[in-house]
């Protein structure tokens, strides 16, 4: 198993020291009507005045003779812009203790600092200020709030302001796309991309990298196309933004080729743009390719980062090419200075254990520096399962329960490893081990897009299914039969009869979305499936015939990496 890198927190932790003297305060004013004036006067004089002396800028109005709404914004808007969040927030609580009412001018600025510092109560009672004062039909304050919200993963009362609003602006739609895309709620995103072409506003840069993002996600691969032809037609500028971001979404959706040439057409490329071409060669199964790329980097003076070598160790081991791997493992810190981080020895480990040097991963593992996580003891544990290595799965799936007692895909694996080895009751343990602590495994998902929609397939056992649904994949099945198809139910972790273990198969999301996508997709047209969770052999030798048998090439991108089927092989050659 791969192990991914982490990507860093999309907003800062909580700001812990701002909270009860600021929140008392707002709800105070919130909720009732605004104190006398005071001393706070005068204090808030001397506030301002020290922030125009602090911010160094002659921008802000004087305040010699009283202080106003209007300069408190002008001070607000300064400290938000320079980065000085919490000073903002002293202003605003300063000028309500002044008894200085704030107005639509005040919010924008304000939200964002509060969005910035993550107090999502402070946030609220902000709000509540906002209706209070009558602001919550400004463009402007209504699309700070969608920020706001988005930023504290308050996605639903995002989407309510957002529903909410008298008049939205082309900044407010990329606010509420940007915001599901940065939650990963991606068909939010992309339903609410189409609804904005339709309300006929032009798209920035900004909206199209965003919007390709979700496509990218989802698999949208016709949606995305149509992004780049709107790019072209608009002559929106293919600057490294919008080219990684086509790039990334080509690869996704398995187009090595219209990705490389959108590369070869940037102008200026940086290092996120050859990670992105990189990496979507490694995915796509082309570990020459990605070499290849990296070669080139390196010629172009381009220094490569830790991502980069996450693709090459990546590409590497999906290729099996261990002693291309080691080298690069060693060269990241001897000739680029980087030290290889907990993803780089997760990948080394993957690498190793998928070409059966089962000892030298755990080797690996117990002499690095850092402590190995869940992720790294799992590309061992899997690796144990290709290999059919109980003795080393054990110790691993030990560390595993240790490590992250809740996560249903380690005891999956080792069901799976122990099925492997017949150890039925075992297996049944490890099943009533999962219900004693309420853990669950993720169900599997397929998308699939057909006629520009996304069709979502989800596994679940005993739901009716759509008549031509079942009818292809009887149909399907009887079809590979005779071309030799027999259900690997070895693999299955469940210990049923033989039948229900066939039956349970033939209703995983992949086959499930495959056969919609054979009954209603364009005839002939290639077919692109997204599956959540590593696709299984049964579902991997069924793709394979289903591609040779209806000569239909088919795509799927599971969670760790791309098959490619056509003519009854697979890209990744079995090795997954
Ligand atoms: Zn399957
Ligand atoms: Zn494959």
């Amino acid at each position: 198993m791969r192990a991914k890198p982490r990507p860093p927190p999309l907003f800062p932790p909580k700001h812990p020291t701002l909270r009860p003297k600021c929140l008392h305060l707002l709800h105070t004013y919130a909720s009732s009507p605004p104190p006398p004036a005071s001393s706070s006067s005068s204090s808030l004089q001397r506030l301002i005045n020290l922030s125009i002396r602090f911010s160094g800028t002659h921008s802000l109005p004087q305040t010699q003779h009283g202080i106003d709404t209007d300069t408190c914004n002008a001070v607000i808007r300064s400290h938000t812009n320079s980065g000085s969040h919490l000073r903002s927030l002293l202003v605003f609580t300063t000028m309500l203790q002044a008894s200085i009412p704030p107005d639509h001018l005040t919010f924008p600025a304000l939200l964002k600092s509060v969005a910035r510092l993550f107090v999502p109560d402070l946030g609220l009672s902000i709000h509540g200020c906002v209706v209070k004062t009558g602001s919550d039909s400004d463009v402007f304050v209504n699309t700070a709030l969608v920020s706001m919200y988005c930023s504290f993963g308050r996605v639903g009362d995002a989407s309510h302001v957002f529903a909410e609003m008298p008049e939205r602006n082309s900044v407010s739609w990329n606010a509420m796309i940007t915001g599901y895309v940065h939650n990963r709620r991606f068909r939010e995103a992309h339903e609410l991309f189409s609804r904005m072409l339709g309300s006929g506003l032009e798209l920035s840069e900004v909206t199209v990298v965003t919007a390709l993002s979700a496509c990218s996600h989802l698999g949208a691969f016709s949606q995305g196309i149509w992004i780049h032809k709107y790019i072209e037609s608009q002559g929106l500028r293919l600057n490294v933004f919008v080219g990684t971001a086509l790039i990334d979404m080509y690869m996704k959706c398995g187009v090595m080729d219209e990705a490389s040439k959108v590369f070869q057409a940037m102008r200026v490329r940086n290092v996120f743009s050859w990670n992105a071409l990189m990496a979507g060669y490694a995915m796509n199964g082309e570990g020459e390719a990605a070499l290849e790329a990296f070669d080139e980097m390196v010629m172009e003076k381009v220094k490569p980062d830790g991502v980069t070598f996450l693709a090459l160790l990546c590409a590497c081991c999906h290729q099996g090419l261990i002693d291309k791997g080691r080298k690069l493992f060693v060269g990241m810190e001897e000739e680029f200075g980087l030290r290889p981080r907990i993803e780089h020895y997760g990948c080394m480990v993957d690498l190793l254990g998928r070409a059966g040097l089962l000892e030298e991963a755990h080797e690996l593992i117990v002499t690095m520096p850092v402590k190995a996580d869940g992720a790294v003891w799992r590309a061992l544990l899997a690796a144990c399962r290709i290999r059919g290595d109980l003795r080393l799965g054990e110790l691993a799936i030990r560390k595993l329960l240790d490590i992250e007692p809740g996560n249903g895909e380690n005891y999956i694996l080792l069901a799976n490893l122990l099925a492997r080895h017949r150890r039925w009751t075992d297996v049944g343990k490890v099943r009533q081990m999962m219900r004693r602590k309420g853990v669950k495994k993720h169900p599997g998902c397929s998308s699939i897009e057909v006629d520009n929609r996304v069709h979502e397939f989800v596994v679940t056992d005993g739901v009716q299914r759509e008549e031509e649904i079942l009818a292809m994949l009887a149909a399907m099945k009887r079809e590979l039969k005779l071309a030799g198809y027999a259900a690997d139910t070895e693999m299955a972790s469940y210990d049923l009869e033989e039948e229900e273990k066939e039956m349970a198969m033939m209703h995983h999301s992949e086959k499930l979305a495959l056969a919609f996508g054979l009954v209603r997709a364009q005839h002939g047209s290639t077919l692109r499936i997204v599956k959540n969770l590593r696709m299984c052999v049964d579902c991997h030798t069924f793709f394979k015939l289903v591609s040779e048998v209806y000569q239909r090439k088919i795509v799927v991108r599971d969670n760790h990496r791309f098959h490619h089927f056509g003519g009854g092989v697979c890209s990744c050659k079995d090795y997954w």
